[in-house]
């Protein structure tokens, strides 16, 4: 075989490589970006969807969680790093469905002269149903949801090893409470960059107020900007 031969298989091979892994990565830009309204919005049964898997029971805190099925690959890899330093990064919870969030939500919800003020209250650390980045599975609270855990000094060194390395698994904390908005900062609450950012930008696309409904206070969803202030209020770096 000629040496021009040989080149050339080599060549097309390189070629069809990369052309096969670009068309992969666009399918599944394609299969995020026609999401169903209701999958945005929590309206889904993780257990017969196949967009979710479940954790293994090992790796939860409580009950067995479900997660989006590309986000758990991913966040196994970082949980086996953490394991060897010592970090035990456990799932507290992960895929939440509209129903569960109106139960944490109405739990918390009590009847007042200033309902505001009440939902005030409940969204420094709780999403409205409809609005909590738990429905899409991409999401998921580790460690612990105390604010006194991430002062022992367990807490410390897990949340210092997840600042650290937790990015290079494509997972970034969302409320960091700057740019100041929005909800209150939460040390546990992690994202897998790469799926979530197709979801927010059909959450926008697709979701309007008269979507956020059928729960205790929706009909002041609109004047507080739930949106604006608590959807979008993320940090900035999730926008890049
Ligand atoms: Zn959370």
């Amino acid at each position: 075989m000629s040496k021009s031969i040989v080149f050339l298989i080599i060549f097309s091979t390189i070629i069809s490589f990369f052309l096969k892994d670009n068309e992969k990565i666009e399918n599944k830009e394609n299969q995020y970006s026609n999401i169903d309204k209701n999958y945005l919005l929590g309206k889904v049964k993780a257990h017969e969807d196949t967009m979710f898997l479940k954790i293994p029971q090992k790796l939860c805190l409580k009950r067995t969680e479900y997660i989006h099925k590309d986000v758990l690959p991913h966040y196994l890899k970082m949980y086996q790093e953490a394991e060897k330093q010592g970090i035990n990064l456990k799932i507290v919870s992960a895929f939440r469905s509209f129903d569960s969030q109106k139960w944490i939500w109405n739990n918390k919800f009590y009847e007042s002269q200033n309902k505001i003020d009440v939902i005030l209250k409940i969204l420094k650390y709780s999403a409205m149903p409809g609005s909590s980045r738990h429905h899409w599975g991409t999401d998921i609270d580790l460690l612990s949801t105390q604010l006194s855990y991430f002062e022992t000094n367990e807490g410390i060194k897990a949340y210092n090893w997840l600042c650290e390395n937790a990015n290079n698994f494509g997972f970034y904390q969302v409320y960091t409470n700057k740019p100041y908005i929005g909800y209150y900062e939460e040390k546990w609450h992690w994202t897998y960059l790469p799926v979530a950012k197709f979801y927010l930008e059909e959450y926008k696309k697709q979701i309007s107020y008269e979507d956020i409904k059928d729960f205790q206070g929706s009909e002041f969803a609109k004047e507080l900007n739930i949106f604006e202030k608590y959807v979008f209020g993320i940090d900035s770096l999730l926008f890049k």
